[in-house]
């Protein structure tokens, strides 16, 4: 599943309209084609049944059996996760993905799937090419979502010794390092080739010291840019090792990146501009569509908002009254006010940095919102990235 299809999915799953059936959302671990924790998806079945009854129920347990047929017979033995969502009634829903990093075991029913994993999916593990470089050799990965292809190999060719019969030893010296310049210049234009054609943010150059110093030198600054982490070791070559480290520094960017975006939150607001902060305001911001980033903690767990059905009033900041304060109507439901914000977001295509452990972002109530500057003078959070080097 490549990240344009992954995105579709979420949106689609953000813009499904509500019916009168529950949809199952479960998120589970899978390992050798199998469910990994059954127990626990079992007992928490039977808790969300003993939550349901009459209609819904009956509606509730047929939603479950493509789950159990899915879970059956289509994980792949490679999937570390999955995420499955199910509906019965007048408009059926099914949806199945499949992962190459885990997921946590967490199920739910709900009038709405829920997205949040899926969003979390996206901003952890998110895409970028690994460079693996040593003298000899230059190798071009993408990981996507964990999953690692290989897109470029890269052999120096052979160099003959021709000391002391036509060539001194200056010569050779100075024929070898044009030549490693071209070795590198040759690889380097084929990764901005594929970074641009993918649509890769991110860069990771791992390797030989000295070859990833000259790689870094021959980026041209739109693919310097983007490089979010080098991990030194000579002499490492296992293909696992290398995208193991990778991912930790890749995630250890993104986590910085997520500061980053709750740091200018701050700024912004002491600064009086263009960012709101706490539920409903930044509720208010994903309706009117002004926002630029969301951000939001994973901590973050806001008391239930209500929903009118019959106008589609949304209210975050209150609890459930007997009737809708727009309309009147006494068709009230709770509303889960982190998936619907998070639903908004990925509705209007808004990119969402989930942040950990951020003093700054708690203060101002675990959530907020970068608003879009006027147009014509569009900045971005990305630039300036600070690379760590291991
Ligand atoms: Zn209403």
């Amino acid at each position: 599943m490549d990240i344009a299809e992954f995105q579709g999915h979420i949106r689609n799953l953000a813009t499904l309209p509500r019916t009168e059936a529950p949809v199952i959302s479960c998120y589970l671990r899978v390992q050798d084609g199998h469910l990994r924790h059954r127990r626990l998806f079992d007992k928490r079945i039977e808790e969300l049944k003993r939550c349901v009854a009459g209609k819904t129920a009956e509606r509730f347990e047929r939603a479950l059996v493509p789950i159990e047929r899915f879970l059956s017979a289509e994980v792949h033995g490679s999937s570390k996760g999955a995420a499955v969502f199910s509906r019965e009634g007048h408009q059926p829903y099914f949806l199945a993905l499949q992962f190459a990093v885990p997921l946590p075991t967490w199920v739910t029913a709900d009038m709405l799937p829920n997205i949040y994993h899926l969003v979390e999916l996206k901003d952890k593990y998110w895409r970028f090419i690994l460079l693996v470089c040593s003298r000899d050799e230059i190798r071009m990965l993408s990981v996507n979502l964990g999953k690692v292809t290989l897109e470029l190999l890269r052999q120096r060719p052979e160099l003959r010794r021709r000391v002391g019969r036509e060539w001194t030893k200056e010569h050779y010296r100075a024929h070898r390092a044009a030549r490693t310049r071209r070795f590198v210049d040759d690889a380097v234009n084929a990764l901005s080739e594929v970074m641009s054609a993918g649509g890769y943010d991110h860069l990771i150059l791992a390797g030989d010291r000295s070859m990833t110093a000259l790689v870094r030198r021959a980026l041209p600054p739109r693919t310097a840019a983007r490089l979010a982490g080098i991990i030194r070791n000579p002499g490492m070559t296992e293909a696992c090792d290398v995208v193991s480290r990778s991912i930790e520094a890749f995630i250890e960017a993104e986590e910085k990146e997520s500061c980053d975006a709750a740091g200018m939150l701050e700024e912004r607001l002491l600064g009086g501009g263009l960012a709101v902060a706490g539920t409903r305001a930044s509720h208010f911001a994903l309706r009117r569509g002004r926002v630029q980033t969301l951000v939001m903690s994973t901590d973050y767990a806001p008391r239930p908002g209500w929903l009118c059905v019959s106008c589609r009033v949304e209210r975050t900041a209150e609890g459930r009254p007997k009737r809708c304060r727009a309309c009147g109507s006494r068709s009230l439901v709770d509303l889960e006010v982190r998936e619907a914000m998070l639903r908004l977001a990925e509705q209007r295509g808004i990119q969402v940095e989930l942040v950990r452990d951020s003093a700054a972002l708690r203060r101002i109530g675990d959530v907020g919102c970068l608003l879009q500057q006027h147009p014509g003078s569009r900045g971005t959070t990305r630039r300036n990235r600070a690379v760590t080097e291991r």
